[in-house]
């Protein structure tokens, strides 16, 4: 076996029960997102609006696409059109207009709202307190967004207790926030570098790049 495919089966194998495996195929040609498809692998990671649109259309369709990049309103229509998941929602606009997106080409589409906890500012994401706002003033009013939980990054460190200490706030914005959408379970939380962490911590959905399909070729 080829190395994507025994990491698909590896990673599978040792995750609990309850958490499930994004493969992130961001950078990567679709050729390596086949090769993890024919071991039985279905939720791909993407953060690119095009290159999921392409890769959406060189793929057989029962692949679950989760988008997973800052998401600028000019590719909201690009997106919605393929994702099952939009996992980086990161203000009240952006989840409002997802909404109307969906809403106007009548698909349902689960969103993450995207927190931000790490220490960089260069991530995006709203703050815990932002995050539930924005759930509490959009509540009875989506129609085909459902919240179905929390998105978020631990800061890039060394630092364990970081780690840890960042993956609990998010875990704390997830509980917050199913007190106000009991169905929003998801929390999405846990890379390459730092999954066993996450997974402690309560993750619900891992986002595996690297370990799964080598280092990411540089952008383009
Ligand atoms: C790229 C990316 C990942 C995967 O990162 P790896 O370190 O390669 O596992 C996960 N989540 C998000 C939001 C990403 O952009």
């Amino acid at each position: 076996m080829s190395r994507i495919s025994d990491r698909i089966t590896e990673l599978t194998a040792a995750l609990p029960k309850g958490v499930r495996l994004v493969a992130v195929s961001k950078f990567h040609p679709v050729e390596s997102v086949k090769e993890a498809y024919n071991v039985g692998q279905r939720r791909f990671g993407e953060s690119r609006a095009d290159e999921l649109a392409a890769k959406a259309a060189a793929m057989p369709a029962d692949v679950e696409w989760h988008f997973i990049g800052h998401l600028q309103t000019n590719k909201v229509r690009k997106v919605v059109a393929v994702a099952s998941v939009i996992e980086s929602i990161d203000s009240e606009r952006l989840l409002r207009l997802v909404d109307s997106e969906a809403r106007r080409i009548d698909k349902h589409i689960d969103v993450l709202l995207q927190v931000h906890v790490a220490a960089e500012e260069s991530k995006t994401g709203m703050t815990p307190d932002e995050l539930l706002a924005a759930a509490r003033s959009t509540a009875g009013n989506l129609t085909h967004a459902r919240i179905a939980g929390v998105m978020g990054m631990a800061t890039n460190t060394d630092d364990s207790n970081r780690i840890r200490a960042d993956f609990r706030a998010i875990a704390q914005t997830a509980a917050r926030l199913r007190d106000l959408i009991p169905a929003a379970t998801e929390i999405s939380m846990g890379m390459s570098g730092d999954r066993q962490i996450a997974v402690d911590e309560g993750s619900t959905m891992v986002r595996i790049g690297s370990d799964i399909f080598g280092p990411r070729p540089a952008k383009v």
